[in-house]
């Protein structure tokens, strides 16, 4: 008997391989030593546990075995996806995809120095959040305005500043959780306010807010319930009545829109969700709002209101905890440029195109890529259905947008176990399950993406992802 630990190649050996040579061009030489050694290693304790033939020890078999390990481990971990969910705001997908040049403004701050804090003019310092100011301006009606990582850290701000210590007054309807453990109690707290509830889950009077107003209090705010509505018997108290009380006690309000309407919206039959401008032109002290929800942005919180309390943010510590980089401030300013026009906007930003697109394009596209699923083998029956879905993002939860969607069943795999191929194909998609099939909606596939869907398809039907 020959020595099976001596049948084991050497690491250099290994090393010398054509397809590692191959893959040592893209990956670090150390880590692709580091997988072969302890493939090795394993082989080794195989040997002294007697698990193993010796003829089962080959160059052959080890290089097989490691390469997948290499090529899996530095493989990004956050990939593309396509959304076949029909949810243009899915917060597990990364909400907004950008505009192209809102994706390139971010991308050319990241590989460069930028002017992030720098007057080019004067060669001065200055603020980071200057080139964004006038955008948030115009778009809200505002005097002065400012941003942060997002809408949580706006609102943890607005109250620090303007109520730590005090109280605010928030109706009881609108206590709501977002999600993500962002509960507005909670956030009172982190930002040192006192949480003052008044009225009850459904009805809250404008006299409730007058009654608890005190030397304590510090704020009125308004919270948007982002993701469930109260129905039947209701009553709130409307943004212009609560400025109205406000002045009369010299109270500041606050109104967290949270995702961020434009104008238009409405026209598109998307009601019922309070416009940023709305609260301004309302007279609130301070909006609120996300950046990467209806405004189709980055990931941002946007402050806009009366220039004294924009100051004073600004001027607060956190600020610094919560700002913004360049690749987000660059984004931003991009994106906010692309709503002056705001045709243009609904027509080139991902977000407003998705959501006003027309049903009977939909239908079309959905009826065209069905017709091309029906020649894939291995698909049971394709079918057209009408659905519904759901802005998503905390916008708009009752108001189901009509959509068309692409129902498919596979033979000998059950629906759950299709959209698990789906998911871990390349590149990953993500559809809806029901009623034992599963759903692809194109409201959320750009066409430029059309293809790459039909290939995940073909493979998933076939077993092979
Ligand atoms: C989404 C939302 C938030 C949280 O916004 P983030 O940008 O995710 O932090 C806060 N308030 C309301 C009303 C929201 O809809």
């Amino acid at each position: 008997m020959s020595n099976p630990y001596r049948r084991l190649p050497a690491i250099s050996e290994l090393l010398q391989a054509p397809e590692i040579v191959q893959l040592a061009k893209n990956f670090p030489h150390d880590f692709i030593a580091d997988v072969l050694r302890s493939e090795i290693e394993h082989l080794r304790q195989s040997i002294s546990k007697n698990t193993i033939q010796e003829s089962e020890i080959s160059t052959q078999g080890i290089l097989e075995r490691s390469i997948p390990r290499i090529v899996q481990a530095v493989h990004p971990r956050i990939r593309t996806v396509i959304n076949a969910t029909g949810i243009v705001l899915h917060t597990n997908l990364g909400r907004s995809p950008m505009h192209e040049t809102a994706a390139r403004a971010a991308y050319d701050a990241a590989r460069s120095y930028v002017n992030l804090e720098l007057d080019l003019a004067t060669g001065e310092r200055s603020s980071r959040q200057n080139p964004i100011r006038a955008g948030i301006c115009r778009l809200t009606g505002a005097e002065a305005a400012t941003a942060v990582n997002n809408c949580a850290a706006a609102t943890i701000l607005a109250l620090k500043v303007l109520a730590a210590d005090k109280e605010v007054i928030v109706s009881r309807g609108q206590l709501i959780e977002i999600g993500g453990r962002f509960r507005i109690p909670e956030i009172m707290g982190v930002s040192g306010a006192v949480l003052r509830e008044i009225g009850t889950t459904n009805i809250t009077r404008p006299s409730d807010y007058e009654t608890a107003i005190g030397p304590k209090t510090g704020a009125i705010m308004r919270i948007h319930a982002s993701n469930y509505r109260i129905r039947g018997f209701t009553k709130s108290v409307s943004i212009e009545e609560l400025v109205a009380i406000g002045r009369r006690f010299q109270i500041p309000v606050i109104d967290d829109v949270g995702s961020g309407a434009v104008d238009g919206l409405d026209d598109l039959g998307y009601r019922d969700e309070p416009t940023i401008a709305a609260g301004i032109r309302a007279g609130a002290d301070l909006v609120l709002f996300s950046a990467d929800k209806l405004l189709g942005g980055p990931q941002a919180g946007i402050i806009a209101g009366r220039r004294d309390h924009i100051q004073a943010i600004e001027n607060n510590p956190l600020m610094r905890a919560f700002r913004l980089d360049k690749m987000a401030l660059a984004a931003l300013e991009a994106t906010l440029q692309l709503h002056a026009d705001r045709a243009r906007a609904f027509q080139d930003l991902p977000t407003l195109r998705m959501l006003s697109l027309p049903i009977e394009v939909l239908r079309r596209r959905a009826d065209e890529f069905a017709e091309q699923l029906r020649r894939i083998p291995g698909l049971k029956s394709v079918t057209i259905v009408e659905e519904e879905t759901y802005i998503g993002g905390g916008s708009l939860p009752d108001v189901a947008i009509p959509s068309v969607v692409i129902a498919i069943a596979v033979n000998d795999c059950s629906e759950e176990e299709f959209a698990s191929r789906m998911r871990r194909g390349q590149p990953a998609v993500v559809g809806r399950v029901k009623a034992q099939r599963f759903l692809i909606d194109l409201r959320t596939v750009f066409e430029s993406q059309e293809s790459d869907l039909f290939n995940a398809i073909q493979s998933a039907a076939s077993g092979s992802h």
